[in-house]
């Protein structure tokens, strides 16, 4: 049943509250100064009206209708919505956190400064780069960053010719959009038949005009580069850098570094890889780490480390400048932070481990069912294709994933990467046990079974939601967002 909004709910003179009559004097208030006419109401604003009751029941009910980690599955492939840890929330409430002002002196925020200096150190070691910056806050933010960092870096070298990004088909739909944003022209690089970049290509489209390889590794595919070194020597022989696109981290933490990869710059979602809630679009972090060649243009101000406690560091030329108010989403950084203490280099590496064994044992159960086009080991996620379903059965993988929502688990993600046809891309996460993997794995085999059965209830589904197929293209295109 759908939720009324507050507004239908509303009856005139019904209050959510009750204070005592005012005892001021009258005209208490006339030192205030008087809005501009203009600025001024004529007819007074249309609230809803309720009762305090409707309103907590209201927003309890509403609170019961979403779906999150914390009460069912959310295998969305490349988001990496895993299990945050209770500890890190309630750190990341503390007063001591969050009644600060990034304008105090900073003799009083030692403590903040510190989770920020020592969370860059350990990110540092994570990806194998040498420092880098908290300021970007979301993956693409991060992206933006970074690839403006590479713009500095050849215009530094009077290298102007190099406006091109090459970027694989298979990448995540934000990297060609943050190198078209920094003003490079974004070139594609093909996939070979194993979903990998074809290195053929890469080489005919590799000369004085490219500035940089754009990457993620593991690939969307869920696949690993496994000509990475050969890849990397390639670009820098042609004169250019490698960015990569860190939000599959995931995967490798503790095994193999981007750094030894031979990237120059990458990006981390903090977000997803080191917890903290990130459905519904918000907050992230997506911090720039980079070698010592791109140093000198992360943004400013840096952090130090003096004899006289941590200061601001704000003369480097080179700087790109800044590119957040202030120092980033600080509590987002803080939850990374606990994360990594809490888990230590032991269980950072473990995380991984467990999230590739995770994302194996269900692409292994699922492909005796449904096709998985690439790879036969996967690394932290893997995309299956519905594409034979559509032909026999006229299922989609969009009446899959709306049958997923009946069955109690959020769909995984849907029509992407573009070079799977009907795809339907898994990440499990290394929080789920195997008995609730194995309970997915029962629900998503029911839905094939359906698909040949009464391939009607899937094209009808969700059938237990208060809203079904919604019109996405036009919610995108003409969003109505007011009452
Ligand atoms: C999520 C993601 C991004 C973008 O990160 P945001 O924080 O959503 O801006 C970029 N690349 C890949 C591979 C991703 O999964």
């Amino acid at each position: 049943m759908s939720e009324p909004l507050l507004i239908d709910l509303s009856k005139p003179g019904r209050k959510a509250y009750c204070y005592p009559p005012l005892d001021l004097p009258r005209g208490f208030d006339q030192a205030l100064p008087e809005l501009p006419p203009e600025l001024q109401r004529q007819t007074a604003a249309r609230l809803p009206e309720v009762a305090e009751l409707d309103v907590v029941r209201h927003f309890t009910r509403l609170s019961s209708l979403v779906h999150g980690v914390d009460n069912g599955m959310y295998p969305l492939g490349s988001c990496t919505m895993k299990y945050n840890p209770k500890l890190g929330e309630h750190i990341a409430a503390m007063d001591q956190f969050t009644q600060i002002h990034p304008l105090q002196d900073i003799s009083t925020v030692q403590g903040c400064l510190s989770v920020m200096y020592n969370l860059l150190e350990d990110l540092s070691s994570i990806t194998g780069m040498s420092w880098g910056s908290l300021q970007p806050c979301a993956g693409a933010h991060g992206e933006y960053t970074g690839l403006k960092m590479i713009r500095s870096y050849f215009l530094k070298r009077g290298e102007t010719e190099r406006v091109k990004v090459l970027i694989p088909v298979s990448a995540h739909g934000t990297n060609p959009a943050s190198a078209a944003v920094v003003g490079f022209d974004v070139v594609e690089v093909k996939s070979n038949k194993e979903g990998l970049v074809d290195v053929e290509d890469l080489a005919s489209k590799l000369d004085h005009t490219v500035a940089a390889l754009m990457l993620t590794n593991p690939n969307t595919l869920g696949l690993f580069e496994t000509d990475i070194l050969k890849i990397s020597e390639m670009v820098h022989k042609a004169g250019g850098l490698l960015y990569y696109d860190g939000a599959n981290m995931n995967a490798i933490m503790g095994m193999a570094t981007p750094g030894d990869m031979g990237f120059d710059v990458i990006h981390l979602n903090l977000h997803k890889t080191f917890s903290t809630p990130h459905g519904g679009g918000g907050p992230g972090s997506g911090p720039v780490m980079v070698n010592d060649r791109l140093r000198p243009f992360l943004p400013k101000p840096d952090i130090e480390l003096t004899d006289s406690g941590y200061v601001y560091r704000w003369d480097d030329e080179d700087s790109i400048g800044k590119v957040s108010m202030f120092w980033g989403n600080f509590l987002v950084i803080l939850r990374a932070y606990v994360y990594i203490l809490r888990m230590g280099s032991e269980g950072i590496k473990a995380a991984s481990r467990h999230a590739v064994l995770n994302a194996n044992y269900l692409a292994s159960k699922l492909g005796q069912r449904i096709s998985i086009p690439y790879g036969k080991l996967c690394m932290h996620e893997f995309v299956a294709s519905a594409s034979a379903l559509k032909q026999q059965y006229g299922v989609t993988a969009q009446d899959v994933a709306k049958a997923l929502i009946d069955e109690g688990y959020h769909p995984p993600t849907v029509y992407f990467p573009l070079i799977v046809d009907e795809a339907l891309m898994f990440e499990p996460t290394e929080s789920e046990s195997v008995e609730s993997l194995d309970r997915f794995i029962e629900a998503f085999l029911r839905i094939l079974d359906l698909a040949k059965d009464d391939p009607k209830i899937l094209k009808d589904a969700p059938h237990h939601c208060p809203v079904g197929r919604l019109d996405e293209v036009r919610a995108v295109k003409e969003p109505d967002l007011r009452y």
